[in-house]
This record gives C-alpha cells, structure tokens and sequence, in this order.
C-alpha cells in the first residue's frame, strides 16, 4: 500500500521499469529500499528520506547521508557516491509497480 505525500500531487507520472528515473517517487513512497532499511532501520513507506526539490523527488540518503545516518558531513560525498552505486542510481527506473497516477490518487 503506498502512503502519499502532499507534494506527490505534483510529482511526474511514474514511467515504465528500465526507463530513466524521473524522481516521481512511488518507489520509495511505497517502501524503503534495503540501504536504509539496513542502515537507519526503517521498515515502512514513505521513506523519511524522500526530498522535494523542483518537482520531483530526489533521495536525500545519497544527496547528504548525513542528515539520515547521523554521520560525519564531511563525508558525505564519499558516502553518497558509494550508496549511489549500491542503490542503481542513473539506471533507469527498476520499479515494476503499475498504475500510479499521483495526480489522481486521493491524498490522506
Ligand atoms: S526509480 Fe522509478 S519509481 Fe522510483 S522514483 Fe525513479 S522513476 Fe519513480
Ligand atoms: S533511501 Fe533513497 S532510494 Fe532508499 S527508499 Fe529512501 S529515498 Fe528511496
């Protein structure tokens, strides 16, 4: 069950798996990927690290991992650069979730 956030309203319609990453965020809104379940024992969508940013999602673990992991800030390139490669960033969208349409999906 995917739990929505406000701004999701605006946020692109979610593409097809293997097409690139638009940030539309219905992956992470519906459940929090192994990194920060691993690492900040998060069990439940939406992922607190979701960040909204221009009309679209971003992943605030790889943006600063500090702010979620409670690590050093001066780190937090190197770090984002690694969860970053862990996670798949840059090669397209691996969700195979279907049918979400943020802009008409009611919003509690
Ligand atoms: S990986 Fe897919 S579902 Fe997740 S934010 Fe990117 S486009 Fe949306
Ligand atoms: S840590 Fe990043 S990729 Fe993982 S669920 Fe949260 S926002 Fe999505």
């Amino acid at each position: 069950m995917i739990a929505l956030l406000p701004m999701a309203q605006s946020a692109p319609v979610k593409p097809k798996a293997g097409q690139p990453c638009n940030g539309c965020g219905v992956c992470c809104a519906e459940e929090p990927c192994h990194v920060i379940r691993d690492f900040a024992h998060v069990t439940e969508g939406p992922c607190p690290a979701m960040e909204w940013e221009a009309g679209r999602f971003y992943c605030g673990l790889i943006r600063q991992p500090s702010k979620y992991l409670g690590t050093v800030p001066e780190g937090d390139n190197p770090l984002g650069r690694q969860i970053a490669e862990c996670l798949g960033a840059g090669r397209g969208c691996d969700s195979e979730i279907v049918g979400v349409d943020w802009s008409t999906t009611p919003h509690g």
